[in-house]
């Protein structure tokens, strides 16, 4: 598969937080799982904004229990272009691994999302869905990358270029695709740590001697149990604030790249994850969960917002797997 990584200059523009940090040594803690390891400030700081100073921060406010903290402060990361790989992979007892190209793909989702509500109220995702589509189809173009996708989409909706140029500059544009794409690596970290926290791992180790199906099933079971350990985590922080359900859009846009593998046999399989429909599902159900425990007048939008992303994005799954 090919996709080139986004150029550095978009990442740079992205930089989330304005602490400028010293290189830390324990960067690449293991290049052998690295086809290449990605040195590119931009996208380390990112990664390290999440999944360092975000993580001490919930650590630091409370957030996440003693235990859960003391197993995971000295985790390391790397960023890795695999291939396109799209996936995150945790290294016990080390850190975790972070694939470049599924970092590049989760900001364009972002922008996708955004750049879709600009121009159609009515048909929001379909930016969104066209990105998606062309990457698990692996249609034609993607070496262009997945943002000249987007831009093509816009075009061939009807937007112009001036349009186009006008929005991407446009700072209200750039606040809304920075917030998204920082709940997509918040959903994605948290999910990592939350393997380490649960103690996964040893779980793991006792499952072995099942056969198979059992197997497959505990170890989806811990997927579910990540999933919903970060999202509670995500939910908590949120609740501090507005109570928006926008982690769901972490979870949506992390699944979506779970897609592009899941449904493209040659890039590694992922049995032990459950399928992209199931993760959501089970999201949804958490989120409006915690939706419907709100007393506030804007919890029927958010659960009405909530419910209409999940209608499209299962219809997306389904729409690309009648046409596998
Ligand atoms: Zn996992």
């Amino acid at each position: 598969m090919k996709s080139g990584l986004l150029p550095t200059a978009t990442f740079a523009l992205l930089s989330l937080g304005a602490v400028i940090h010293p290189i830390s040594a324990a960067v690449h803690f293991d290049s052998s799982l690295c086809e290449v390891v990605v040195t590119d400030p931009a996208f380390n700081d990112i990664v390290r904004e999440f999944y360092h100073d975000k993580a001490r921060q919930l650590a630091d406010d409370g957030l996440l229990s003693n235990d859960f903290w003391q197993k995971n402060k000295d985790l390391v990361f790397s960023v890795c272009d695999n291939g396109a790989m799209y996936d995150s992979f945790l290294v016990h007892g080390k850190g975790v691994v972070f694939d470049a190209q599924m970092v590049g793909f989760l900001y364009a989702q972002s922008r996708a999302l955004v750049a879709g509500r600009y121009i159609s109220a009515e048909f929001p995702f379909a930016v969104h869905a066209k990105l998606v589509t062309a990457f698990v189809r692996q249609a034609p173009g993607l070496d262009a990358g997945p943002l000249a996708i987007i831009e093509q989409t816009l075009l061939e909706r009807g937007a112009s270029e001036a349009f186009v140029t006008g929005m991407t500059a446009d700072p209200d544009f750039i606040r809304r695709e920075r917030t998204l794409f920082a709940q997509a690596m918040y959903f994605l970290v948290m999910h990592e740590r939350c393997h380490v926290a649960l103690d996964h791992r040893a779980r793991r180790g006792r499952i072995k001697q099942l056969d198979d199906a059992a197997r497959t099933t505990a170890e989806q079971q811990m997927e579910f149990e990540a999933d919903r350990c970060a999202l509670d985590i995500i939910n908590a922080d949120e609740s501090r604030y507005d109570n928006s359900p926008i982690a769901y859009f972490g979870v949506l846009m992390t699944v979506a790249t779970q897609s592009i593998v899941a449904n493209h046999p040659e890039l590694p399989a992922q049995t032990s994850h459950p399928s992209p429909g199931a993760r959501i599902s089970a999201a949804t159900d958490s989120v409006l969960a915690y939706i419907a425990g709100q007393d506030s007048d804007i919890a029927p939008y958010y659960d009405a917002t909530v419910r209409g992303t999940a209608d499209y994005f299962l219809g997306l799954l389904a729409e690309l797997r009648a046409h596998d």
